[in-house]
């Protein structure tokens, strides 16, 4: 099938981690990068809810070609909801997306599909770009049933306006999150390849515009190897986001593979 082009996406999610002082490591980020033209991919970066205003403040001034995103949203736009933050919250504070149904918000808070698929229709409502995680467990991945695992997911998980524009996907298989393990290129390939013709059946031609990005220990020294792989749009970025130096390291394989 030949393939629309689409725009690389490099986003770090920062998780439960960052404290006011942290933002110096867009600025950072800012800098490492250099000049002022935009770099080849699209950069997102997931701060904690509580960095998300002041980090737009930091990202308007430093690097506006930076994307702010929320990492969780509430399915509803407002009400008694103690805790929660809704999309609309999310966009008003400077963000332009969400992930949502990360594994570890499925894991941790017991969220299934209909609540993930929820939350992304509540995204796209207050016009933000959901970022949809899908991925299988070890056990499943070991018992041959990564794939119908992730195709459950996609359908249960993915509101039926969905397109190029307002979704993004991320194949993250559980047991590769922050483990410094990766699947095999070849399995990677094949999982992107499978989602991209399950995600044609539910939304037609839309996926073919539609990005899918690995997420699962990517590092500076693996991300070249990761991003070469065909039907990988891009990386969601965990613990190598953190910091800087790391996060630009990712973003300039892209920018170097490019240029190559
Ligand atoms: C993630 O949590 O989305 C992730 C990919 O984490 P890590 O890169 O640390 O494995």
């Amino acid at each position: 099938m030949k393939q629309p082009p689409r725009r690389t996406l490099v986003a770090g999610n920062w998780k439960m981690n960052g404290l006011a002082r942290s933002l110096g490591e867009v600025e950072a980020l800012a800098r490492a990068l250099g000049g002022d033209d935009p770099p080849p991919c699209d950069v997102m970066i997931f701060p904690p809810a509580t960095l998300l205003a002041p980090m737009a403040a930091v990202v308007r001034r430093a690097c506006p070609f930076v994307t702010l995103g929320g990492q969780d949203c509430h399915a509803d736009a407002g009400g008694a909801h103690t805790g929660d933050v809704s999309a609309e919250m999310l966009a008003d504070a400077g963000a332009g997306a969400v992930i949502v149904g990360h594994s570890e918000r499925r894991q941790d808070h017991g969220e299934d599909d209909a609540a993930v698929r929820a939350k992304a229709a509540a995204a796209h409502r207050a016009g933000l770009i959901s970022i949809i995680c899908v991925g299988e467990t070890l056990e499943q991945r070991r018992t041959g049933r990564a794939a119908d695992v992730v195709s459950r997911q996609l359908v249960g998980s993915m509101p039926q306006a969905s397109d190029g524009a307002n979704t993004v996907i991320a194949y993250e298989p559980v047991w590769a999150i922050g483990t410094g393990l990766t699947p095999e290129p070849g399995d990677i390939e094949d999982m992107h390849d499978a989602i991209r013709r399950r995600v044609a059946t539910l939304v037609g031609a839309e996926a073919g515009y539609m990005r899918i990005l690995y997420g699962g220990s990517v590092k500076p020294d693996n991300a070249a190897t990761i991003l070469a792989i065909d039907h990988v749009d891009g990386a969601l970025v965990g613990g190598a986001s953190l910091k800087a130096v790391d996060f630009c390291a990712i973003i300039t394989t892209y920018q170097a593979r490019q240029s190559a």
